[in-house]
């Protein structure tokens, strides 16, 4: 089987996550059968279409991980060739000019809701006004159209439901449904598999190809993502562009792995690698009905991409989102440090960047629990103390650390986790931080107690 596959989104918008998963899908058939997988931008909406947009494709594209082959596709350079085919199927009588105005047929749908129009110059009346023709298919009446899904199976309509479609505009560009016909023709696409939102559009250019007498690509519609509500995907689901996660501390195998599972399944795995899918990856299971976004398992699933990075790979991610002024050779040390201590204790890299803020400063703010903690005098009385203890110690490390307090805790007859508690609130002013004792180690005795003396300055 030649396998050609394309992703063709429009430059409307930044990638979309849904999107994102058809270029997966898209991407996994094409290398399952060391097939080929295109770039089409489909651009001919010129008002709407815009570089910046075509960059976030292609970025957010490379970023998953998903290269194309040959050279990107632009839809707006093939302008002629879609009218060339509008003419052709013009002189072949199965197209025709239609000279119908917007008014009229708007007149026409007021007054007969849930009729198709039907135009008046299908059957070659002459026109004597000066009013530009848009060009539509003729459709035939009779018969049904059917589509053999790859996932859903057979799907037919009746032709007699279907309008005839306008190819060309009257001011002679091509619409969507010719231009991507057409396209897909010329880049011999054999499997065309997008979401299941464009099922109208598939029965529509089913039509175009019959009329100009093209063999069928096979097709593929996938459900869609649905929200946790069951609506559409939005904003309140942990959002919809790719670039969000990104930005958010998701790495890109994560999102893939995520991605690929949501409407797509291997007996129950949740952690599938790229590498492996394109081992197993198949359409027979691509589920049939929409799949839900869900943020707990997509955090799950980053999380353990994040375990199994190598801590240096990890150091380098944290850095690069920290703002380089804070930093300077003693705190780099301190992170790079502390990245096996924190490296299983945040979902997402901007967590574990959350994390290693102690290392770079006392917490700003201060939380509320280390403000309560911090207001009583116990807290005061007990930072006075420990630091006195501190002073004299030598061995800096957790062991040391556990020992001391425990015979701090004895001896003014106070609890351990009350002394714990003192002291993150004190050094850390955080309550969001790895094991106490391994965090004051990698901090240092020289930083601990200087933010202890600090602390207890401000009274
Ligand atoms: N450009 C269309 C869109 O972004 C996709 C067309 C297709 O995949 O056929 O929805």
């Amino acid at each position: 089987m030649n396998v050609r596959t394309r992703f063709a989104p429009s430059p409307t918008g930044t990638l979309h996550i849904g999107v994102a998963r058809t270029a997966i899908f898209n991407w996994l058939f094409a290398k399952r059968n060391n097939g080929k997988f295109y770039l089409r931008i489909e651009d001919t909406d010129r008002e709407r279409s815009k570089d910046e947009y075509v960059e976030s494709i292609k970025h957010g594209l490379n970023w998953l991980g998903l290269n194309w082959d040959g050279n990107i596709v632009f839809q707006s350079q093939r302008v002629e060739r879609h009218k060339e085919v509008a003419q052709a199927l013009i002189n072949k009588g199965v197209a025709y000019h239609c000279y119908a105005t917007q008014e009229e047929i708007q007149n026409f749908r007021d007054a007969n809701p849930g009729q198709k129009f039907i135009s008046k110059w299908r059957d070659g009346a002459q026109y004597y006004g000066s009013s530009l023709p848009v060009v539509r298919l003729r459709i035939n009446d009779d018969g049904m159209t059917k589509i053999n899904d790859l996932v859903l199976g057979e799907i037919e309509v009746k032709n007699g439901e279907m309008d005839d479609m306008v190819l060309l505009r009257s001011d002679k560009t091509p619409t969507y449904l010719l231009s991507c016909v057409v396209d897909d023709y010329d880049m011999q696409i054999s499997h065309i598999i997008r979401g299941n939102d464009h099922l109208t559009n598939t029965f529509r250019q089913l039509q175009i190809l019959k009329a100009i007498g093209w063999k069928e690509p096979s097709y593929v519609h996938i459900p869609l993502i649905h929200g946790n509500d069951g609506r559409k995907i939005s904003k309140r689901d942990g959002g919809v562009g790719l670039e969000e996660y990104r930005e958010s501390g998701y790495l890109p195998e994560a999102l893939f792995n995520y991605l690929l599972r949501l409407g797509w399944g291997h007996e129950n795995r949740e952690i599938i690698n790229a590498q492996e899918a394109i081992q197993i990856f198949n359409l027979a299971d691509i589920s049939k009905s929409p799949a839900r976004f869900d943020l707990d398992k997509l955090n799950f699933i980053n999380q353990y991409y994040i375990r199994s990075l190598d801590d240096e790979i990890i150091f380098a991610k944290i850095i690069n989102q920290v703002n380089k002024e804070l930093l300077n050779e003693k705190c780099l040390e301190k992170i790079k440090k502390s990245i096996s201590l924190i490296k299983s204790r945040g979902q997402t890299i901007n967590d574990l960047v959350d994390l290693v803020s102690i290392f770079i400063s006392y917490s700003n703010p201060i939380d509320e629990q280390s403000k309560e903690i911090l207001a009583l005098n116990e807290s005061k009385q007990i930072l006075v103390n420990i630091l006195d203890t501190f002073k004299d110690e030598q061995n800096w490390n957790a062991d040391m650390l556990k020992q001391l307090c425990s015979n701090f805790a004895a001896k003014y007859e106070i609890k351990i986790s009350v002394i714990m508690k003192a002291l993150r609130a004190g050094v850390l002013g955080t309550f969001k931080s790895p094991p106490i004792y391994e965090t004051l180690e990698i901090l240092g005795k020289e930083e601990t107690m200087h933010r202890i003396s600090q602390i207890i300055d401000q009274g």
